[in-house]
């Protein structure tokens, strides 16, 4: 109860603040999504639901309230991020989910649309914020991606907050781990292949800036029982996270092995950059006519030059919030008619 009030005023401060931005030119708007999965109305209780929708429309707001203050793209993605790595309630940071292993492996990537410049951690461990490692490597290296032990001693050099692993243990997490292992013993007793429901939690943002650029990033723990230093499509520029100032920006979520296959970020806004397609119909093409046939399930958010902002998912939901150019604010999980105005 007292969550859901929070909500409504987060809500009724955001549509006064984006109606302020609505008449603000040239347009500044920003979407964020906290993963996409197999989830129902009917299994997130109502108070669980409000506190996912509070805390997705805290991470909106703030990075929103940085674009409104004249910051570019990359710092209210960042800021965004930031905010839902430090929550419990996602897959990236506190909350980001076990290896095999029962450790944690943390992949993050940031990209501009201006320069095309880029910077990704694949497999970090002690870094508290890997979204500022990714940017660290962005703005602070020769180099796009750094991973697993380098990743770690180049975020000590910029220091970065660096803390022990077990910060990001969470109870709900190593049960998932459990349940996961549990089933893959029964498969494998029956011997009939393991394929685990895709389950929410990666983070990720999109901006558009007054100065007229883009930017997006993503931010995850990856997929529940990975191993053998698995990589997913988070820090992968072009598959999980892409952003180009003269087609579009996009963040993802998903099984990550067919956002890599597929190319999905970097695909979406090709379609927009050369065949002219508009960004909701190529973001919807690129998830439900590629990957959905070739099983691929997820999202993404995704954001055009105008500031039209896309959000398709082809999973039963997906944890997302938009302030759009046009001040509209919205937070929702499941389908669009579920929406908190
Ligand atoms: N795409 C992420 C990965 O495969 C997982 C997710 O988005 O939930 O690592």
């Amino acid at each position: 109860m007292k969550t859901a009030f929070m909500l409504l005023c987060c809500v009724c401060c955001l549509n006064s603040f984006a109606a302020a931005a609505a008449t603000d030119s040239p347009p500044l708007a920003i979407a964020i999504h906290g993963g996409a999965g197999t989830l129902t109305p009917e299994n997130l209780t109502p108070a669980k639901r409000a506190e996912i929708e509070t805390m997705l429309a805290r991470a909106v707001q703030a990075g929103h309230e940085k674009l409104l203050a004249g910051a570019s793209a990359t710092e209210a993605v960042i800021t965004a991020i930031v905010l839902l790595e430090d929550s419990p309630l996602f897959n990236a940071g506190v909350g980001a989910v076990y290896t095999w292993d029962e450790t944690h492996e943390l992949d993050a990537s940031i990209m501009r649309g201006d320069t095309r410049n880029a910077g990704a951690v694949a497999r970090a461990t002690v870094i508290k914020n890997p979204i500022l490692a990714a940017q660290a490597v962005m703005e602070a290296s020769p180099h796009v991606m750094l991973s697993g032990e380098g990743a770690d001693a180049f975020a000590r050099t910029q220091e970065l907050e660096i803390v022990p692993n077990s910060t990001f243990n969470t109870p709900a997490r190593l049960e998932s781990l459990q349940r996961m292992k549990a089933a893959a013993e029964n498969k494998a007793a029956q011997n009939t292949p393991t394929d685990q429901p895709h389950k929410f939690g990666t983070v990720g943002a999109v901006a558009l800036d007054r100065a007229g650029n883009l930017a997006a990033g993503t931010s995850t723990g990856g997929m529940t029982g990975k191993r053998w230093g698995r990589v997913g499509d988070s820090p992968i520029i072009g598959a999980g996270t892409f952003a180009d100032n003269k087609s579009c920006a996009v963040s993802a979520t998903g099984h990550g092995e067919y956002y890599i296959r597929y190319n999905v970020a970097a695909d979406i806004c090709a379609r927009v950059r050369y065949r002219q397609t508009p960004l909701p119909q190529a973001a919807r093409e690129v998830l439900f006519d590629v990957l959905l046939p070739a099983g691929g399930t997820g999202g993404v958010i995704a954001i055009a030059p105008d500031g039209t902002i896309a959000m398709p998912f082809n999973t039963t939901g997906m944890y997302r919030a938009a302030i759009h150019a046009d001040g509209r604010f919205e937070v929702a999980i499941f389908k669009d008619s579920d929406k908190t105005p």
